[in-house]
């Protein structure tokens, strides 16, 4: 059911890509439809990733995106025996040295976690296994069983100096909720690198660009309703990253509730915030991924204060009762859909 929901679910997001990228290419002026688009994809990260480039004599450019993402898919799996991530967690508590995007990476993600007051915690994959989410065999664990796990995790125990990092023994990571926003990122780098001047990175409906479209024209991103099917509304934008964490994502369903995937550090149990999705815009693809799952887990108020104390990023929040949560820096970028059922939009400001 899990799998079912998580694949049906990439591939709306990918055909409300299309759909809206189609629909302002047909907008284009003559000049910029001449421009060559070429793409790739691949299943990396768990997820399928589409890399598209538009420009003359991209073919070089986009092979090299595609080995930069699986060297950082073999560099960050959980489950691949030679990833750096793997090392780390079998280390016996002795210290690992890794690559610098591993460490650039790790280092963040400490950020990330005093940034968010703990709600972003790379700490908790003892935990996500006995919920079953790293294996899809689900089960509901007794709170001793979680309170005893939950003594496994909290990332002060991590301690990272240049690039050596050591994970206590008993103790597991995961980038599960940062590693494609980053990829996003490097990729996006990447491309640059060789000439590319206009691209879109999807990693599994985590949106990377590079520049505009052809001809200076925003990219149309389409928002997945988290309720049903297709798209609650579109969102206009230039070069940036667009990330969003869902409920509907990853989750099983038992006598009757619902369990997903993102957990709240404190509990140890899926996040109960009354927050069913997030979408996080801003310039890094890493940020936005690493809040995405944050401010899920920190409900609309304490989100609505973190935006308030920052200026690196704007967000779409969608709460379990069907309210909409804008930030006021993307009002003017954002379209509801006409035949979305819930009508009203609540814009939050400084
Ligand atoms: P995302 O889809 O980016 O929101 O990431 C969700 C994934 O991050 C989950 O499948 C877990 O692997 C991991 N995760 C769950 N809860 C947290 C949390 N509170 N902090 C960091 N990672 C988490
Ligand atoms: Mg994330």
């Amino acid at each position: 059911m899990g799998r079912f929901f998580v694949s049906q679910a990439v591939l709306l997001c990918l055909a409300a890509l299309l759909t809206s990228c189609g629909q302002s290419e047909d907008n284009q002026t003559v000049d910029t439809v001449s421009e060559e688009e070429n793409s790739t994809s691949m299943f990396a990260m768990n997820t399928y990733v589409t890399v598209t480039a538009y420009g003359n004599d991209t073919e070089a450019a986009l092979s090299s995106a595609e080995e930069k993402i699986r060297s950082l898919e073999s560099l960050w799996s959980v489950t691949d025996e030679n990833s750096e991530i793997y090392a780390v967690n079998h280390s016996g508590g002795n210290p690992v040295e890794v690559s610098d995007e591993t460490a650039q990476l790790l280092d963040f993600s400490l950020q990330m976690n005093e940034r968010t007051n703990g709600a972003f915690d790379i700490s908790l994959y003892p935990v996500l296994t006995a919920w079953g989410f790293t294996t899809e065999e689900y089960r509901v664990p007794d709170d001793d069983e979680i309170t005893q796990l939950l003594e496994r995790t909290g990332v002060e125990k991590i301690s990272l100096d240049g690039q050596t990092v050591h994970v206590p023994d008993d103790m597991q990571i995961d980038l599960g909720a940062i590693g494609k926003g980053y990829a996003g990122d490097l990729v996006a780098e990447d491309l640059k690198q060789n000439g590319v001047k206009s691209a879109l990175i999807d990693l599994g409906g985590n949106i990377q660009t590079v520049g505009t479209k052809p001809g200076g024209e925003s990219w149309s991103i389409g928002i997945r309703n988290p309720f049903g099917e297709g798209n609650f509304g579109v969102l206009e934008i230039g070069e940036c990253a667009v990330v969003t964490s869902g409920g509907y994502e990853r989750y099983f369903v038992e006598d009757g509730n619902t369990y997903w995937h993102i957990l709240d550090p404190e509990t140890g149990k899926p996040a109960q915030s009354g927050i069913i999705s997030v979408l996080v815009i801003g310039a890094e693809g890493r940020l936005c991924d690493a809040l995405s799952t944050s401010l899920f887990v920190m409900g609309l108020d304490r989100a609505a204060n973190l935006w308030r104390n920052s200026d690196d990023f704007e967000m779409i929040i969608v709460t379990s009762d069907g309210g909409i949560y804008i930030t006021e820096g993307i009002e003017d970028d954002f379209t509801l859909s006409k035949n979305f059922s819930q009508p009203e939009v609540s814009v939050i400001r400084r």
